[in-house]
This record gives structure tokens, sequence and C-alpha cells, in this order.
């Protein structure tokens, strides 16, 4: 496993992309995700230069938190479903909540939360039975019901395209997000901006960022 490799193939993925879609490398949050291995993995990347990690499970993230506190720069992103038992232990501890698909979690989260969170909805934008998210047209309302809650800042939307999506399929998913993201921002909603889009895995960041992606999460193309 050569990590700085993976990381400069990725990165180059990156800026060709980028350069592609006349769009700017400094626009492009590139999250490392970190759920498949122990905080050794986690040391090694930042140590490479890289700041922000993804993960998926609370004990296993509150545990890297502990050990990794000494760096204080790094910006932690939650990626996974969060149960509402585990808010309380993780909400004032992450930077960037990427999943949230209910109102019973936003209101778990405006109890337990010491300052606003920023997150992400999330959005089913294939409607494939087995994912979590909110339908594309449910959306708008969902952010309507979240105006009562001071807590939770709608920095954006977040999808996660179907593993067997052919090329074509995954510009049309991400481009659909995207032009929803923007709908939802043109609103104006002052606690909703919602100008960030989190979309793009290692199979498919590229045509995300093509689809203009802000954010991309990246696992195992790190550790091949
Ligand atoms: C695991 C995970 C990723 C990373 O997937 P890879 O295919 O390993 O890049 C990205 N987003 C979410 C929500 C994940 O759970």
């Amino acid at each position: 496993m050569d990590l700085e490799k993976n990381i400069a193939k990725v990165q180059e993925k990156i800026v060709k992309c980028v350069k592609d879609a006349g769009r700017k490398v400094e626009d492009i949050h590139l999250i490392a995700v970190t759920k498949y291995f122990g905080v050794e993995i986690n040391e090694q990347l930042y140590d490479l230069g890289l700041r922000e990690f993804g993960e998926n499970r609370a004990d296993i993230f509150l545990n890297k938190v502990e050990k990794l506190k000494g760096h204080q720069d790094i910006i932690w992103h939650f990626i996974g479903n969060l149960q509402r038992r585990k808010v309380k232990q993780v909400i004032n501890k992450i930077d960037y909540f990427h999943a949230l698909d209910s109102l019973a979690l936003a209101a778990e989260i405006e109890k337990r939360a010491e300052q606003k969170v920023k997150c992400f909805v999330e959005v089913n934008i294939s409607g494939e039975e087995s994912k979590h998210g909110f339908k594309a047209d449910e959306v708008k309302t969902f952010i309507a019901e979240l105006k009562n809650f001071n807590k939770i800042e709608v920095v954006g939307l977040l999808t996660m395209a179907p593993l067997s999506a052919s090329q074509e399929e995954l510009h049309q998913y991400f481009g659909h997000l995207k032009t929803l993201q923007e709908k939802i921002s043109s609103l104006q909603i002052v606690y909703a901006p919602c100008t960030e889009v989190s979309m793009g895995m290692s199979q498919d960041f590229e045509i995300a960022l093509l689809e203009k992606a802000s954010y991309i999460r990246v696992g195992t193309a790190l550790y091949s």
C-alpha cells in the first residue's frame, strides 16, 4: 500500500477533471475516507498533507478523534448513518455531517448540538429502494421544516450513486443533484445556503467532478 503514490494519482485525476470542467482545484475538498483502517493510517495521511477525513462508525470515529486531538487542523466528516442514540456523543466533535435524512434525526441534533452543525441533506437521487435519503421532490419541503432548528445549517446536498450505474447514468444522477442544489440555494434561505454538493466516491469521483461536485469522498482508491 503506497499511500503517497495513491494520493498523487487521485490528485492528478482531480486536477485533470477540474481543468476539463473549467473549475478551480481550490474549490474541491478531497475527503479521505478512512473507515477501513485504524488510526495509524489517518496519521500517515496527515503526514502526507491530507486534512479532511471521513468516518461512518461512531465508536471508531470517537476513538480516532481522541487519539488525534493533537492535530487541531483535522476536519472531520461524518459520512454514515448516525443512530439517534449516538448523536449526543458524536455531534459536537464533527465539522460536517453528511447524512441528514430525517426530521427525527434533525430534532436529536437540535437537542444535543452545542453550536451550529454543518449538514448535508442526503438525497436518494436514483430512487433506489435500498437507499437512504429523501427523494428529489421531497428535499425542498424537508428543508422548509428545519426552519425552527437553530443548530442546523444546510450547507449542501449529498448523494450516492448506485454501484451498477453506467457512466451516462452517473452523469445524469450527479447533474440532477447539482441542479437541485442550485435551485435550493437560489431560494436564499438563511439557514440553508446550500452551496455545496457531496458526491463521488472512488469509482465515480471523476464524473462527479465533471458535474461540479465540491466534496468528494474517496476511500478504496487511496489504499490499493
Ligand atoms: C465508504 C464510503 C465512501 C468511500 O467509498 P470508496 O468506494 O471506498 O471510495 C464514500 N461515501 C460514503 C458515504 C461511504 O460510506
